[in-house]
Order: structure tokens, then C-alpha cells, then sequence
């Protein structure tokens, strides 16, 4: 298979780019595609940044408005299920709001995306290891906002501050977070619903909400191998990202002005991290922010990488597109 092939070859950060399709909105509104998908086989997509002039990305993978979710998730699948081999991945979906993050990772009853996709494939390999696996799969469901850790499915909001801790063994990890112990599809969807439940409180405007907090779903699996009663634990974190955009100046102020920094921050110390393992750097910066330093362990040398770098089609977002596949190249 091609994707083993770039596997092997590769080290363990692979860049996936998906363009969405043109809005009703915007082709009403005039707005015309910037985007060129001739190479997109080859894994290079190109940006028309004027009218003559173009510029080429390369990444493992290029996905055109017409790639539905099954396509997707089919190249993300090895990735994802190698956390039932001991792996830990790490899943993101960066770009700007409205470029289709929560349509990748969450999709919806009729276009899941990857997130339950995933989920289904963990429990239907499980069932077929049973006579030499067993496997407890548990999720936690945790956000980001300002720089503060929120537990999605706490059913009594705790008063006390969640933190990264680092445990006597060396591990990382958030003390009180509640890892809701799944066995079944039916079960993931309850817990994912009560997650995004719980999101909603307290904001007025839930969409706007999501979009500048980081949505974190970890997956933990522990396997034990009955044979010879080894047994491993590893995370998958699926991670749907604040929105990377840039406020206009005229906007920013008060809370609005220490979301934007906030926002800037963790997504450049992302960037950071992400550049510094890809370049094989020996200190890696996870300190910088509460969603580094919360994937600490999980984003490592030795564990898999997939970003997903989503953008618009248009010509209105030149500016935008042309600054997160920018950000993506990097770290790669
Ligand atoms: P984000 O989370 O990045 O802000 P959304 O996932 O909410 O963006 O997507 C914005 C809108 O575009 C949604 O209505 C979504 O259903 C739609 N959309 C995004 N990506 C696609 C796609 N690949 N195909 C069809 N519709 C899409
Ligand atoms: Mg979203």
C-alpha cells in the first residue's frame, strides 16, 4: 500500500491538506476558486496568488472539495489504529474557522467524521484480537480555553484548577480528569454527546465558542496480551483546533484581544513543537502552552503525527490560506 511505502520512509509526522467546497454565500457573492487540484494525486496543491502567479505546496496528501469522509478517514486509518499496537498519535485539525476542522474530525449523523470513525474501527479490530488481546478503551473529553484545561465530562464542574502534573514515573498527566470507560459505538456517541453537551454551557454562542478553544477527545487504550500477560498503555488524542485566523485590529480588544493572544500562543508553540520533532531537534519546547505540555507524552519521537491543514476555496480568504499552509510546511 502507498501509504505504508510513505510510512516507512517518512518520520512520524504526516501533513494531510482538505479544501472544502465554495458556500452557497460565497458564489452568490461573486467569489471565484483559487485553488488548482491538478497535482492534487502528487500531493501538491496550488494557491493562484495573483492572476498570473501560483504558488505549489506539497504535502503527504491532498484532498479536493470533492473527497468525501470515507475517502479521508481510509488514508488516516493505519495511523489511528496503530494505537491498538502501543503507538501514541496525535490528530489535528488546524486552519481557519469555517474551513471544515469540526466537519473533519466530528462530521455529522450523515458524513461522520473522523473522530467516530475511528472508534469504530478501534472496537471492530478489538473484537477480531480477542483470543489474544484484551483490550479497555476509556475517552476523555477536555477543552482548551484560555490557557485553562475544562473536563468536558465532569458532571460536577470542580472548583479546584485542572493541571498538567508530572507523575513520580515520569508521565504526564491531569489529576481528577474523568476517562469514561467505553465498550461499545452506542457508548462513544453518549459520551461524545454529553461532551459537546457541555461545551455549550456557560457560552452565549456556542459556535463562536468552539472556535476559539481547542476541543481535545483522548482515547486510552490498554492491551494486555494474554499469551504472555504483557501489557502496554497508549493515547490517541483527537484534537479539533481553535481557529487559526488573524482578528482585524479594529476587533480586538478586552476578553476578545486575551482570547487572540491566547489562541496565538498555543497554536505557535504547536507549531514549534511539531518543527522541532520534525527536524529531529534534541529540546522540544512543550512548555510554551497548556496544549503542549497536555500532549507532552503523546507527541514525542516516538509516537505518529497527523495534521490536517483545512482551507477555503475562495478568493476572499487568499490571505488566510496562503498563512495556514504555511504554518503546515513547516512542520513537516
Ligand atoms: P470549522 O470547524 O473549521 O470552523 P466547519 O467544520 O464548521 O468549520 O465547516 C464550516 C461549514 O462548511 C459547515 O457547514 C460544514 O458542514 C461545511 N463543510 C466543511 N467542509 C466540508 C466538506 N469537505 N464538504 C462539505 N461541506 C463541508
Ligand atoms: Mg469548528
Amino acid at each position: 500500500k502507498l501509504y505504508n511505502q510513505v510510512q516507512e520512509t517518512k518520520g512520524n509526522i504526516r501533513v494531510f491538506c482538505r479544501c472544502r467546497p465554495l458556500t452557497k454565500e460565497e458564489v452568490l457573492s461573486g467569489c471565484t476558486t483559487i485553488v488548482d487540484f491538478d497535482a492534487a494525486k502528487e500531493g501538491d496543491i496550488g494557491i493562484m496568488t495573483g492572476e498570473s502567479t501560483k504558488k505549489i505546496f506539497k504535502f503527504d496528501r491532498v484532498y479536493t472539495p470533492k473527497d468525501g469522509q470515507a475517502e479521508v478517514y481510509a488514508d488516516a486509518s493505519p495511523l489511528v489504529t496503530s494505537v491498538l499496537d502501543g503507538y501514541n498519535v496525535c490528530i489535528f485539525a488546524y486552519g481557519q474557522t469555517g474551513t471544515g476542522k469540526t466537519f473533519t474530525m466530528e462530521g455529522n449523523e450523515q458524513n461522520r467524521g473522523v473522530n467516530y470513525r475511528t472508534l469504530e474501527e478501534l472496537f471492530k479490530i478489538a473484537a477480531e484480537r480477542k483470543e489474544t488481546f484484551n483490550y479497555d478503551i476509556a475517552v476523555s473529553v477536555l477543552e482548551v480555553y484560555n490557557e485553562q484545561i475544562r473536563d468536558l465530562l465532569a458532571t460536577f464542574p470542580s472548583t479546584k484548577k485542572l493541571e498538567v502534573r508530572q507523575a513520580a514515573e515520569g508521565f504526564h498527566h491531569v489529576p481528577g480528569i474523568v476517562e469514561s470507560k467505553v465498550e461499545n459505538i452506542k457508548q462513544v456517541w453518549d459520551v461524545l454527546q454529553a461532551g459537546s453537551n457541555a461545551r455549550a454551557v456557560g457560552s452565549n454562542n456556542v459556535n463562536e465558542h468552539s472556535s476559539r478553544s481547542h476541543c481535545m477527545l483522548c482515547i486510552t487504550v490498554r492491551a494486555r496480551n494474554i499469551m504472555n500477560g504483557e501489557s502496554t498503555k497508549s493515547k490517541l488524542w483527537l484534537i479539533d483546533l481553535a481557529g487559526s485566523e488573524r482578528l482585524a485590529k479594529t476587533d480586538v480588544q478586552g476578553e476578545r484581544l486575551k482570547e487572540a493572544q491566547n489562541i496565538n500562543r498555543s497554536l505557535s508553540a504547536l507549531g514549534d513543537v511539531m518543527s522541532a520533532l520534525a527536524t529531529k531537534s534534541s529540546h522540544i519546547p512543550y512548555r510554551n502552552s497548556k496544549l503542549t505540555h497536555l500532549l507532552q507524552d503523546s507527541l514525542s519521537g516516538e509516537s505518529k503525527a497527523l495534521m490536517f491543514v483545512q482551507i477555503g476555496p475562495s478568493n476572499n480568504d487568499l490571505g488566510e490560506t496562503l498563512s495556514s499552509l504555511n504554518f503546515a510546511s513547516r512542520v513537516r
